[in-house]
């Protein structure tokens, strides 16, 4: 094929490279699939463990910067070092999750939605399409200040107004022992805008909202979520949402996890950060595969990050470097990259790109659906042993294949 039948991507596209089995899943999606059928510019950004290391997290702060620039990133998973890995790859420091610090110059909501197949089946049987998660992925726990109390003494919660009024004081406890205490915070304009990213991602998959926190338990922490919720909803989408006979609604965290079991699915999980961590790997597992498990982080500003849920696949890694081939399953990160294309398709309104992404996301589901899978699938497809696992490689080809025959 010569490079003049390549499908042109109008815009650059922000690339971050990681690390382990994701590294090498990423290289080949990118030689067997992608390019020699685009042509785009990529902005390279090399998250490997070890260049964050030698910058400091520089490269990862650059890689932020310029998917604010460009709009649309996509991203391989990256190992967030531990001493372990410290030792590993003989770094100079234990280093900060590289998604926290895209995700503190960003900000933002992040998306996650099962990719599902038709012989793959999901734990709860009820659940026949997507349940999406939205977590909000600012403040709360994940940016708390933590004391461990040591004896007896009073801890106190103060607000000082920047304009001079009187502080505010509550005594949060009186220790007459050791202990705990912790304080969180979150801001009007971070929920808001958590707000209006999932209702504009509700609105744009046709799906229905819910929002779950803890408001009878929180009066003033969670309530104002809630508030927030409403105002936005009320402001600017209900007629919106109307017109489409979509709905929002409003409920208690724990009777959400009640309802969620009995849903059919299509829907947005509205969660806060807390409950969005946890309430998204429940829902990976349960829908079959952290393979087929797709995320994205959206900003404020509408710039767009994709990747895959899952990490690096650590032990799969050790294997590929011991000379042995692995079965292990690229379904996400090739998500990551059509999600990405159809994104920067509609955003330039090149339609010849986001067709070139949904056929070969068509093409990876049918490899999928005709029977040929990685080992991860074989254990939970309803083929039960008559399905065999593939080499990475041979799905990779079986995916190129299917490809080829839909252009
Ligand atoms: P992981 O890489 O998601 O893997 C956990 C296990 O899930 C694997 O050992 C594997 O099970 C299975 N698995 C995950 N993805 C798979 C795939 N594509 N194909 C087949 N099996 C798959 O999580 P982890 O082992 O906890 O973390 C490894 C590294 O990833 C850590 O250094 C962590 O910091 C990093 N991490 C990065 C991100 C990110 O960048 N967004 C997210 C999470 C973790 P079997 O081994 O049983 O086959
Ligand atoms: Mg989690």
């Amino acid at each position: 094929m010569t490079s003049n039948n390549k499908i042109k991507v109008k815009t650059p596209i922000v690339e971050l490279d990681g690390d382990e089995m994701t590294r090498i899943m990423w290289a080949m999606t990118k030689e067997v699939l992608l390019l020699p059928y685009l042509d785009m510019e990529l902005k390279y950004y090399d998250l490997h463990i070890k260049n964050r290391d030698d910058t400091d997290d520089q490269v990862t702060r650059a890689a932020a910067e310029a998917i604010q620039k460009h709009g649309v990133g996509v991203k391989c998973a990256t190992i967030t070092a531990t001493q372990d890995r410290v030792r590993e790859y003989k770094l100079k420091r234990e280093s900060k999750s590289p998604n926290g610090i895209i995700r503190a110059i960003m900000d933002g909501t992040v998306f996650r939605s099962p990719i599902m197949v038709k012989n793959i089946i999901a734990a709860n049987r009820n659940w026949k399409r997507p349940i999406h998660i939205g977590r909000h992925a600012y403040g709360d726990v994940y940016a708390n200040q933590e004391i461990r109390v040591s004896g007896p003494g009073r801890a106190e919660l103060t607000l000082i107004p920047d304009d001079g009024s009187q502080p505010v004081t509550k005594i949060i406890h009186q220790f007459d022992g050791p202990g705990i205490v912790q304080g969180i915070h979150n801001t009007d304009a971070s929920i808001r805008s958590f707000a209006k990213a999932c209702f504009a991602y509700g609105y744009d998959q046709k799906v229905d909202v819910w929002f779950s926190a803890k408001d009878t338990i929180s009066k003033t922490y969670d309530t104002n979520f809630k508030n927030i919720f409403d105002t936005e909803f009320e402001a600017n989408w209900k007629t919106k949402f109307d017109a489409a006979k979509l709905s929002y609604f409003y409920t208690l965290i724990d009777d959400v996890v009640a309802r969620i079991m009995k849903t059919e699915g299509g829907i947005l999980w509205a969660c806060k950060n807390y409950d969005g961590d946890v309430m998204s790997d429940m829902l990976a597992s349960a829908y079959g595969s952290l393979a087929l498990m797709t995320s994205v982080l959206v900003s404020p500003r509408g710039c767009f990050m994709y990747e895959a849920a899952h990490g690096t696949v650590q032990r799969h890694y050790y294997r590929h470097l011991e000379g042995k081939k692995t079965s292990t399953n690229p379904m996400a990160i090739i998500f990551a990259w059509t999600g990405c294309l159809k994104k920067r398709g509609d955003l330039d309104q090149t339609p010849a790109v986001s067709d070139f992404a949904a056929k070969l996301e068509e093409a990876a589901i049918e490899t999928i659906e005709n029977g040929t899978m990685t080992g991860d699938l074989v254990k939970i497809s309803t083929q039960g042993e008559s399905a065999k696992a593939v080499f990475m490689e041979d799905f990779f080809s079986a995916v190129k294949a299917g490809l080829e025959s839909k252009r």
